[in-house]
């Protein structure tokens, strides 16, 4: 499943490629998680402002437009209006100057001038979803749960520590459910608690501050290096020049249970927790 950091590479590959490209036409294939909520014929003659990412969303401006009939309407910070898109849990996107007839499992394209950006998603679990602001709905209603971004500098060591410390669920629950802090997927879970030294099962209101802020910087540093090295390459992710990520070659826990641990000679484990496998080693990730 597309994380936080495979969302990102998502984001830098496109970005400056489809700033100020003009919309020339949208398609639709098969339904996504949810309707895109306008006629996609309406899109056309608007122009895409810079790709942003909230989450493991991704927000495209698309300023201006021709309404039908009229002539272009003005383009104004006020009318920006865009498509809020969403991997889903098969989920990738392409931006290519000619790609091809459009698969069985592409099912979003917006042709512009500078290529066809394409969604392809063979579970459909992703989106893609019109929405007149960031701040109103539906993007405001998608985007209202989501906890503080990793890299915000609002989100301090303090601020983490008093966030974990008001939960009695265990920290990595309390991580995956994304509403203290976004992006900490299970892969990235399990490595942050291993390189904070963190037990998967410890309780959130029995870590202390040293250790809350330990592990604020270890999911920082297990994240950035994951958008450095592309993502982590599970099933089919590939960024939008169709390479894959690295991570995976430098994960010290997740899906190596049974190896030996590399900081402290310790056996890793796999436990489940909440339905998910945890990899964490039982010598030095403490309670
Ligand atoms: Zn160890």
């Amino acid at each position: 499943m597309p994380e936080l950091p495979e969302v990102e590479v998502t984001r830098i590959s496109l970005a400056d490629r489809l700033n100020d490209a003009r919309v020339l036409s949208a398609r639709l294939g098969k339904p996504l998680r949810w309707p895109l909520g306008i006629a996609p014929e309406s899109l056309a003659g608007r122009r895409a402002g810079l790709l942003q990412r909230r989450g493991k969303y991704l927000w495209l401006p698309l300023r201006g437009g021709v309404a039908p009939g009229d002539g272009p309407v003005a383009a104004g910070p006020d009318d920006a209006g865009g498509l809020l898109l969403h991997l889903g849990m098969s989920g990738s996107l392409n931006l290519a100057d000619a790609p091809g007839p459009a698969g069985a499992h592409d099912h979003f394209e917006l042709a512009t001038s500078r290529g066809v950006l394409r969604l392809t998603d063979p579970r459909r679990f992703g989106a893609v979803v019109w929405s007149p602001g960031l701040q109103a709905d539906p993007a405001a209603r998608l985007l209202a749960k989501l906890g503080a971004e990793p890299f915000d500098a609002a989100l301090t060591p303090l601020a983490f520590h008093a966030a974990l410390h008001g939960r009695r669920t265990t920290v990595k629950a309390a991580l995956l459910a994304g509403d203290i802090v976004v992006g900490a997927g299970n892969i990235y879970v399990s490595e942050a608690l291993h390189r904070a030294a963190i037990d998967p099962r410890t309780r959130c209101n029995q870590l202390s501050r040293p250790r809350c802020e330990r592990l604020l910087a270890a999911l920082r540093l297990t994240l950035a290096r994951a958008i450095e090295l592309g993502g982590t390459t599970l099933r089919d992710f590939r960024d939008a020049h169709g390479m894959s990520g690295a991570f995976q070659n430098e994960a010290q826990v997740y899906g190596r249970e049974g190896d030996t641990c590399s900081r402290c000679g310790g056996t890793i484990r796999r436990i489940v927790q909440a339905q998910r496998s945890t990899y964490f080693c039982g010598g030095c990730q403490r309670r």
